[in-house]
């Protein structure tokens, strides 16, 4: 079979127009991250990013995640990859392009779930910027395993009433809508369609923001800023029986949605990651070309060699990877087959991604011994940030577990092994019986 990752000469004069924007424009932002963050700050903040947005929009690069017919660029995951890759070099880059999680994801869920009226009102003004919206999953009970999540909503009437109890609710604090997973089924429903996704205004009565739960990528995250990861309380929540995502056809529907709505995500999850392993890597590069101790510059130490050699490798190996899941992606959507089928390479691409993001930093930091440690570099903030890569949308083990049992469909038991030396010796006896004869015949 052909397979190939090209993009026309046109998609990479694009590609090549978001480094510089990046590199020039978006960038230079994060340094003043404190004045963001003062009172006014997000006022000023996008008086700064508004004219970038505008600038993304008419180079026709904004919200670009969604096919044509659902009002994006039709560009494919490959291409989406390629963008992600640069935009994953600062946290500020996803939102000037109208990408951002969970944004992005949520806009995807509806776009394949959602009714057309669910599409209008929700994924239209999300797709625009209007509207902010979050994805709430996980409980603090109920994490990797979905199947144990308790909060439940009972149709009462024309509408759901919702009771439970979930965090890292990811920007729940700053939205304006919230996608609810909650149990609709009965107790003799089976556990995979036994939960629907449900859309609920946040500002609907009973939802309880309790608070964002500060983490080790933000110590100092307070209750509604952005980027926060919010425990919530939904106390007798009363939204339209319409709300389910997909209408009556999607009650019971929400973790084969999750799927749907997870596996784009996690080709940007990964590709965002290398946008940030090459700026660690750059660092680590430069420093061992700069720093001199012990006789030489640190470039000429054989264990710094091993460090650059082993990152490059790690990135290209996992560039590739990526790539190559986005390329099967794009393949079982023109062939009209679900993602399911590149389940391997996606489950593949988010622990092996994940590993090394957080390997290539880590020897950045070494490599600038102190320096590294300090906040006088982005290094260890990234580093903060990349150990939830392990953790969100599904922990390594998850995802090691659907790899080894889907490539162990391939395989079967066999006493003694099929490659028992013995054994194969006397069934290539028997196959070459004749040969063998006349061998001893002649000997
Ligand atoms: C920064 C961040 C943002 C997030 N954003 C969101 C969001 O927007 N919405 C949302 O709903 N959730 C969000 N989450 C939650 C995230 O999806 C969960 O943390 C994740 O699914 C794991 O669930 P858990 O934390 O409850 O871990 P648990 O389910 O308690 O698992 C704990 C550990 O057990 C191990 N483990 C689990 N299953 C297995 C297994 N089968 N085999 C071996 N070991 C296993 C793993 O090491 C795992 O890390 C976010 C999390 C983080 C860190």
């Amino acid at each position: 079979m052909a397979w190939d990752f090209e993009t026309e000469p046109e998609f990479e004069e694009k590609l090549e127009w978001m480094r510089g924007f990046v590199r020039d424009e978006i960038i230079p932002l994060e340094t003043l991250a404190d004045v963001w963050r003062a009172p006014g700050g997000r006022e000023k903040f996008a008086t700064v990013t508004q004219p970038l947005k505008d600038e993304v929009r008419r180079r026709g690069l904004w919200a670009a995640h969604l096919p044509p017919d659902m009002g994006g660029l039709g560009f494919g995951q490959v291409k989406l990859g390629l963008m992600h890759e640069i935009l994953g070099q600062c946290g500020y880059a996803p939102s000037i392009f109208g990408n951002n999680a969970p944004d992005s994801g949520n806009a995807e869920l509806l776009a394949v779930g959602g009714t057309p009226e669910q599409r209008e009102t929700w994924m239209q003004p999300l797709l625009e910027g209007r509207l902010r919206s979050c994805f709430s999953m996980t409980e603090p009970g109920a994490g990797a395993d979905p199947t144990l999540l308790s909060t439940s909503a009972m149709r009462d009437g024309d509408e759901w009433v919702i009771n439970g109890h979930k965090w890292f609710s990811s920007n729940a604090s700053v939205s304006d809508f919230l996608i609810v997973m909650a149990r609709t089924g009965d107790a003799d429903t089976s556990a995979y369609k036994a939960y629907s996704m449900i859309i609920v205004p946040t500002r609907t009565p009973g939802v309880n923001i309790v608070r964002d739960v500060p983490t080790m990528g933000e110590p100092d995250h307070r209750t509604g800023e952005p980027g926060g990861h919010a425990e919530i309380v939904y106390d007798n929540v009363r939204v339209p029986f319409g709300n389910v995502v997909g209408g009556a056809d999607g009650i019971g529907q929400g973790f084969a949605l999750a799927q749907k709505r997870l596996g784009p995500g996690r080709i940007h999850h990964a590709m965002r990651w290398l946008g940030q392993s090459r700026r660690a890597f750059d660092m680590l590069c430069e420093r061992a070309l700069t720093r001199y101790t012990h006789g030489s510059i640190l470039a000429e130490k054989q264990m710094v060699q091993d460090w650059i050699a082993e990152s490059y490798a790690e990135m290209q190996a996992a560039r590739l990877l990526t790539l190559q899941a986005a390329w099967k992606m794009d393949k079982l959507h023109e062939a009209g087959k679900h993602y399911s089928d590149a389940r391997v390479e996606i489950g593949v691409i988010k622990f092996w991604g994940a590993k090394v993001l957080y390997n290539v930093i880590d020897r950045a930091i070494q490599i600038h011994g102190s320096l590294g440690y300090t906040t006088d570099l982005p290094l260890e903030s990234m580093y903060r940030a990349a150990r939830a890569a392990r953790i969100y949308d599904g922990p390594d083990e998850v995802h090691k577990v659907t790899v080894a049992r889907q490539i162990l469909k391939g395989y079967r038991p066999s006493d003694p092994p099929l490659e028992h030396i013995p054994t194969r010796r006397a069934a290539a006896e028997q196959k070459f019986a004749d040969v063998l004869d006349a061998v001893s015949i002649n000997g």
